[in-house]
C-alpha cells in the first residue's frame, strides 16, 4: 500500500472514530480490485459537510452544494462527500437538487455503473449490492438500475460508459447499450467541455474500441460534429478495402498514447481536408496549444514521404516545424505506409535530431548585436542577413561557428 493510499484510509479512520460511517468508494474500489493504478480516492460517509469539516483541520469546501468537501491530509487530498442520492434532472445534465440520506446502500444506487457503485470498508469488506464485482469479472460495464432512466437524467453517463470500455477493454451490458442508442440525442444538451474531456479519455485508451462503440452507438456525432464528407459505403480513400473510420481507429491505436499524434492519425486516415479540421478542433474546444501541435504535425504530413526528403530538407523542416511535429509526422508515416520500419523511423528522426545544427534564430552562433558590432546598419538589414544565415547554416551543418559565420556575411 502506498502513503497516497494509507493517508485515504487515515481519513476514513478519523470519520470513523467520530462516529459516522466511512468508505472507499466508486473509481478507487473499481481500479485497486483491477490492479490498475489509482488516481485519486473517494471516500463516501453519513458526516455531514459541516462535520467534516470541524473535524480535519485542512479542507476546502469543493462541491458543499453537492456534499463534497476535499480534505487535505499528508500529500494527498481527498474528496469526501455525504451519502447522498440526487434530487430532480431538470434539464438532462445536472441534479437540481441532493438530498442527503442515511445509508450507504442508497448512496451507492445514485452511481453510474455496477463497477462504479461499490465500496470497501476499513476492516476489508467490500460492499457490492448491485452486482459489480461480477461485472468486472466479466468485464462488463452496466447501469445501475434502469438504464433509460439513468441515461435520462444525466447524458454524460453514456460517454462515461463508452469511455469505460474503452479503458478497461469491457463490452456493454446489452440493455445499456439499447438505451445509450435510445438516449443518444441527449448528448446535445452537454457541455462540449465535458464531451471534449471524455472523448479525449477514449482517445488516449483505444481509438479503435471508440470509434467503433460511438459508431454502433450512433453517438459519434455528438464528438466529432463536422465528420469527413465522403461516403463511407462507396469511398474506400485508401484502397485497401476496409471502412476508412475502422482503419483510422486501428492506425491510431498503433501510436503511443499521445492526443496530438492521435488525433493527427484520425484527421489523415480520414482525410477530412483543412477547412474541416479546423472547424472540428474547435467546436471540441481544445486549448490552443493541443490546435497548434495538431496542425504543426499535419503540416509535416503534407509535405510527403520522409523516405523521399533529402538531408537538407530534413533539417528545414526541423527548422520550420520544430521537432515534436516532425517526430509525429514521421511516426504517423510510419504506421500508415511502413510499419514493418516503424523502429528504424523511430531511431532516424533521434538520429537526425542529436545532429540538427539550429532549432530557431537563437542558436545562430552571431547574435543580432555581432551583426551590429560586424557593421551591419540596424533594421530590416539584420533580419535578413539572419535569414541567409539560418539558410546557408541548414545547407552546411558544421558552419555554425562565429568565425565561419562572420566570414559568410562577406560574400552577402
Ligand atoms: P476516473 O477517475 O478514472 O475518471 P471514476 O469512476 O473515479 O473514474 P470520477 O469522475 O472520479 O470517475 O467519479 C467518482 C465516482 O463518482 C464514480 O466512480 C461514480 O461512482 C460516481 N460518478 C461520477 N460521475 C457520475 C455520474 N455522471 N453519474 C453517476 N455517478 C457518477
Ligand atoms: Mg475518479
Amino acid at each position: 500500500m502506498d502513503s497516497f493510499e494509507r493517508e485515504a484510509w487515515q481519513v476514513v479512520e478519523i470519520l470513523e472514530q467520530a462516529g459516522y460511517e466511512a468508505y472507499l468508494v466508486g473509481g478507487c474500489v473499481r481500479d485497486k480490485h483491477l490492479q490498475r493504478p489509482v488516481y485519486d480516492y473517494d471516500i463516501t460517509t453519513s458526516a455531514l459537510p459541516d462535520d467534516v469539516i470541524a473535524l480535519f483541520p485542512h479542507t476546502v469546501p469543493t462541491g458543499i452544494k453537492h456534499g463534497t468537501v476535499t480534505v487535505l491530509q499528508g500529500d494527498g487530498q481527498y474528496e469526501v462527500t455525504t451519502f447522498r442520492t440526487d434530487g430532480e434532472y431538470e434539464d438532462g445534465r445536472r441534479p437540481s437538487s441532493v438530498i442527503f440520506v442515511r445509508s450507504l446502500t442508497e448512496d451507492l444506487a445514485r452511481r453510474d455503473f455496477t463497477i462504479n457503485a461499490m465500496a470497501l470498508s476499513r476492516d476489508g469488506r467490500l460492499h457490492d449490492p448491485f452486482g459489480g464485482l461480477r461485472d468486472l469479472r466479466d468485464g462488463v460495464v452496466c447501469a445501475v438500475g434502469d438504464p433509460l432512466k439513468r441515461f435520462d437524467e444525466d447524458a454524460l453517463r453514456i460517454l462515461r460508459g463508452i469511455r469505460f470500455a474503452c479503458q478497461l477493454r469491457f463490452t456493454i451490458e446489452e440493455r445499456t447499450f439499447a438505451a445509450i442508442v435510445y438516449e443518444a440525442q441527449e448528448l446535445g444538451k452537454i457541455a462540449r467541455e465535458r464531451v471534449r474531456e471524455e472523448w479525449h479519455k477514449m482517445l488516449l485508451s483505444s481509438p479503435s474500441l471508440a470509434l467503433d462503440l460511438l459508431r454502433r452507438t450512433d453517438t459519434l456525432r455528438y464528438v466529432i460534429t463536422r465528420p469527413p464528407t465522403f461516403d463511407l459505403q462507396v469511398n474506400d480513400p485508401w484502397g485497401r478495402g476496409i471502412d476508412p473510420w475502422q482503419l483510422a481507429g486501428e492506425w491510431a491505436e498503433q501510436a503511443p498514447a499521445d492526443l496530438p499524434l492521435r488525433y493527427a492519425i484520425l484527421l489523415t486516415a480520414l482525410r477530412v481536408e483543412d477547412a474541416r479540421v479546423d472547424k472540428v478542433l474547435s467546436d471540441l474546444k481544445l486549448s490552443g496549444a493541443l490546435k497548434s501541435s495538431i496542425r504543426n504535425t499535419l503540416r509535416v504530413v503534407k509535405l510527403g514521404s520522409p523516405a523521399e526528403w533529402r538531408d537538407v530538407f530534413w533539417r528545414e523542416t526541423f527548422y520550420r516545424c520544430g521537432k515534436e511535429a516532425v517526430r509525429r509526422a514521421v511516426l504517423l508515416h510510419a504506421i500508415l505506409h511502413d510499419p514493418e520500419n516503424r523502429s528504424r523511423w523511430e531511431a532516424d528522426v533521434e538520429r537526425r535530431a542529436a545532429a540538427q545544427p539550429i532549432w530557431s534564430l537563437q542558436d545562430l552562433a552571431l547574435s543580432g548585436q555581432d551583426l551590429i558590432a560586424a557593421g551591419l546598419p540596424e533594421g530590416p538589414e539584420i533580419g535578413r542577413a539572419n535569414q541567409r544565415l539560418v539558410h546557408w547554416v541548414l545547407q552546411h551543418p558544421d558552419a555554425n561557428t562565429r568565425e565561419q559565420l562572420l566570414a559568410k556575411l562577406q560574400d552577402f
